[in-house]
């Protein structure tokens, strides 16, 4: 089981840093993860992440997938981890340049800086700050570049490597280490926003499907949808349940 943090296991909220999850979404990813293996796949740091969800049980794929934290204490996978210097210098610069707009925040996510702006209130200033984001990048650092997601700019390494390529990573050092028959797999990945789709592509290929959680249909990779978090820890829990009835078959 893939999952991601925002949107998706807590509802968006205003401040991103107060995206708690409830204890009862934490009980359903506990279970599910103590009877599937079971990684986070976030734009999140994973010390972040982790914070939030604060269960030890679960893989952990922060920054959009370049910082994979597996749950047996080995070392961390980062392939993007010469940038690490230029993401520092990037918050730095962006805090000083949107910090006239009022309701602009920016998050360094370690392997990437996320600008929010879900409390800029004026159209006016949503635009100044998108053009402010994309000029400060093109202009100053040249090797990173700016995707698109809910409410947020993320300032990101230019070297490709998507949540797709996270979940690519994760099936195959899970299935050496578990020594699976991968035939035998079905991956399954729960997500809310356009990072997602990197993930669901590469489920279909590899067997699995993805769910893509909207209140209204959207152009989507995704084979399923469920309409919000709370349907999501639904599903979670009817899944373990159908597992457990399997087990006692
Ligand atoms: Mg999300």
């Amino acid at each position: 089981m893939f999952l991601d943090y925002d949107g998706t296991l807590t509802p968006i909220v205003k401040k991103p840093e107060r995206a708690f999850m409830s204890e009862q979404t934490r009980n359903a990813v506990r279970e599910l993860a103590m009877t599937f293996s079971t990684s986070i796949v976030t734009g999140r740091s994973c010390d972040k992440a982790k914070g939030f969800i604060q269960l030890d049980e679960l893989h952990y794929a922060g920054s959009h997938g370049q910082d994979i934290q597996l749950n047996d204490g080995t070392d961390p996978f980062q392939p993007n981890s010469e940038y690490l210097p230029v993401i520092a210098e990037a918050t730095e610069r962006l805090k000083e340049a949107v910090r006239e707009i009022k309701g602009a925040s920016v998050e360094n996510n370690k392997f990437c800086v996320s600008v929010h702006y879900r409390e800029v209130r004026r159209e006016k200033d949503k635009d100044l700050l998108k053009n402010i984001v994309m000029r400060t990048v093109t202009e100053e650092f040249p090797d990173l570049k700016v995707t698109n997601g809910k409410k947020v700019r993320e300032v990101r390494p230019g070297a490709k490597f998507d949540k797709g390529d996270a979940v690519k990573y994760l099936l195959q050092q899970l299935t050496n280490k578990h020594s699976w028959d991968s035939s035998r797999i079905l991956p399954i990945y729960i997500g809310d926003d356009k990072t997602d789709e990197d993930a669901f592509k590469v489920l279909s290929e590899e067997g699995g499907f993805g769910i893509r959680v909207c209140k209204w249909r959207k152009r989507t990779a995704a084979e399923y949808s469920l309409k919000n978090p709370s349907e999501v820890k639904e599903f979670l829990e009817k899944l373990v349940r159908w597992r457990r009835e399997q087990d006692q078959v």
